[in-house]
Order: C-alpha cells, then sequence, then structure tokens
C-alpha cells in the first residue's frame, strides 16, 4: 500500500476535477503515470457545486473507472466523500483513500456521521481539506473525529479559504492556518492544493514552490486531458504534460543543507534573530508598563484614553522611516495596531479598577 508517509516529499497526487467519462478517467491516469512523478491519482466522483444546474457528477459508474484505471497504472486512487452513503458506495467499489472537501470540514454533524461509518475499517488514509472558512479548530476539530474513529493514517489538505475581497485568488491561502495546524499535530502529513487556491493555471507554479518552501509534505493538482473542455473547474486544470514541466522546474529545498558550513552560518543568523526577538519581546512588556502608568494618570485626570491626534502622529513617523528600510506599509499599519489595541485594552483595565 502507497501511504504519504512513505514516500518522499513531494508526494504528488492528480487527476481531473471530476470524473466525466471511461474514457477520459483512463486517458488522463495513463499520462499521468508516464510523466513518472505521480504518487497517486485524483476525481471527484460527487461534486459539491456552489451554484445549482452546474455538472453536479457522475455518480455512482465513475467509481469503478477510477478503480480500474488505479489498477492498471499501478497508482492508488482517492476520491471526495461528503456522506456516509458515499462512503459505502465508496467503500464497496474498493477505495482506501478518500478525502474530506472543504465543504464537508465546516459541518461537524457530517464529519462524525462520515467519521462513524468509517469505524472499524482496515487500512484507510483519510485526507481533510481546509474548511472554507478561516477556522483552524474547525479543521483541527474534524482531524480529531476521524482520528478518534480510529484511522491511523489521517492528514491535512491546504486548499485556501473563501474570501469576499480577493482578486488574485480564487481561494486565499492564508499559510498562517496551515501553519498552526501542523503546530498543533506535528507529525500529520500537509499536502496543498494549489489548484482550488489559485483558481487558475498561471498561479499554480508559484503557490507550488511556494508550499514546497514551507516544507509542505505533497501537492494535490488537477489535471486534465483537454483542460477548457472539464465539465468542473476548466480555467484552473492542466494536461499532464503541463503538470510534468511544473514538477519539473520545482526546486525542493530541504530543511536542512548537508554543508556544515552552511549550517554554522545558518545557526548564527537564527541566535542573533533568537536575540532580537527576546529584545523586542522585553521592550514590548516595558512599553505596556508605561501604558499603565498613563492609564493610571488618565484616569486620576479624568483623560479620554484614545486620543487620535497622537495616534495619527505616531503612524506617520513609523511609516516614513520603515518605508525607508523596504518595510511594507500594510505590515507597519498591521504591527502599530496590534501594539494600540492592547494598549487600549490595559488601559481601559487599569481605568475601571
Ligand atoms: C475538489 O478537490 O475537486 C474540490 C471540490 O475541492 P474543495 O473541497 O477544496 O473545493
Ligand atoms: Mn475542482
Amino acid at each position: 500500500m502507497t501511504l504519504i508517509r512513505e514516500i518522499e516529499r513531494p508526494f504528488i497526487i492528480a487527476g481531473p476535477c471530476s470524473a466525466e467519462t471511461e474514457e477520459q478517467v483512463f486517458k488522463t491516469a495513463r499520462l499521468l503515470k508516464e510523466t513518472g512523478k505521480v504518487h497517486m491519482l485524483r476525481a471527484g466522483i460527487w461534486k459539491p457545486r456552489t451554484r445549482p444546474n452546474s455538472f453536479e457528477g457522475i455518480g455512482e459508474p465513475g467509481l469503478a473507472w477510477l478503480i480500474e484505471a488505479g489498477k492498471e497504472t499501478g497508482l492508488p486512487v482517492i476520491t471526495e466523500v461528503a456522506n456516509a452513503h458515499h462512503v459505502q458506495l465508496a467503500l464497496k467499489a474498493g477505495f482506501k483513500k478518500l478525502w474530506i472537501g472543504a465543504r464537508t470540514t465546516v459541518n461537524p454533524f457530517t464529519v462524525q456521521e462520515i467519521a462513524e461509518s468509517l469505524h472499524g475499517v482496515k487500512d484507510l488514509e483519510i485526507l481533510v481539506k481546509n474548511p472554507v472558512n478561516p477556522d483552524v479548530n474547525l479543521w483541527i476539530g474534524a482531524i480529531e473525529r476521524f482520528m478518534q474513529a480510529g484511522i491511523a493514517e489521517v492528514h491535512a489538505i491546504h486548499r485556501g479559504f473563501s474570501s469576499f475581497k480577493s482578486k488574485r485568488y480564487r481561494n486565499e491561502p492564508m499559510w498562517e492556518i496551515p501553519i498552526a495546524l501542523k503546530g498543533e499535530f506535528p507529525k500529520i502529513k500537509l499536502l496543498c492544493d494549489p489548484s482550488h487556491i489559485c483558481g487558475r493555471r498561471d498561479l499554480l507554479a508559484e503557490v507550488s514552490q511556494k508550499a514546497i518552501d514551507l516544507i509542505y509534505d505533497g501537492l494535490m493538482i488537477e489535471s486534465h486531458i483537454t483542460p477548457d473542455e472539464a465539465w468542473s473547474d476548466a480555467q484552473q486544470q492542466i494536461t499532464p504534460d503541463q503538470l510534468n514541466t511544473l514538477l519539473e522546474n520545482l526546486v525542493i529545498r530541504t530543511e536542512y543543507s548537508a554543508d556544515d558550513t552552511f549550517k554554522k552560518n545558518l545557526e548564527a543568523l537564527r541566535c542573533e534573530i533568537n536575540a532580537i526577538d527576546q529584545e523586542l519581546l522585553n521592550l514590548l512588556i516595558k512599553r505596556m508598563q508605561v501604558v499603565q502608568q498613563i492609564g493610571q494618570y488618565k484616569g486620576k485626570n479624568q483623560i479620554t484614553i484614545l486620543q487620535p491626534n497622537r495616534w495619527e502622529d505616531i503612524k506617520a513617523t513609523h511609516l516614513a522611516l520603515a518605508r525607508e528600510y523596504g518595510l511594507s506599509d500594510a505590515f507597519i499599519e498591521k504591527y502599530l495596531e496590534a501594539i494600540h489595541l492592547e494598549s487600549i485594552r490595559l488601559q481601559t483595565k487599569v481605568m475601571n479598577e
């Protein structure tokens, strides 16, 4: 059995967004196998679509196509299940690997129902996509439900988060969320799904590289023999040949280099960073102590906490200096706002005591 944790990174899952016809599934599978870089075949059988009247998946007949294509190519196969009925049909067809889609992970009732329907089934590998909304706890909770159902191989797929604002991505990557998930489950294998993050082909390579640089364990990428004619997610799919090029151009950087000088230099720089971080924290603590003194003073003299003019002055000075050293306005604004909010919180506390 091919397990994600047994393959040297990056573990590659590829295949069409949806199984459409028997021919499309077999042709795609053969071409993906020929790349020699793909470890697992994917295809959606039941498609959760945002709007009605779009292609909602080929349904049960597609299960056998994927299983057979897996047998022919020798590649393991994976599909999405969104309820206990899907689980029953997929297991009956012979699937041992299933993924939970983003629209399912959001619903603890459904996740629980799926987890219970898998209870006692041996040799399963379950990949849990992040929920559509940026809530790491929902993601953690879904993973825990599968672990509690006794499934040893539970892993995570990062596919980005819906956002009303995003122009560049179909789903905002919000890299800090999968990093927080890794903090909670250090041993979990984390894959990136650049297809659903990007929603368009031209960004796939950049997002895949970023995931590899963040030490993700693998990628799940949608690939179709004729992407423009795909029945779902046409703009983000690439041909097996394009996938081959994308994977060939990925630079796989490892966490540590074998080169000792490199290690020593990196260690020295990391020590410097640690010392600076410590210093930053000490200064923040000192700053907040002064803030509390001001709070007491203002409280005694009946003066408001928020003094907008003073705050605007501080912001302008900081932005100008930071800009000179190449720091972005967005970063400085966020950093100042965090300090400001904490100061207001502490002053309010002191004044009300
Ligand atoms: C998919 O992988 O085809 C899919 C529907 O993904 P998501 O759940 O991430 O939208
Ligand atoms: Mn898709």
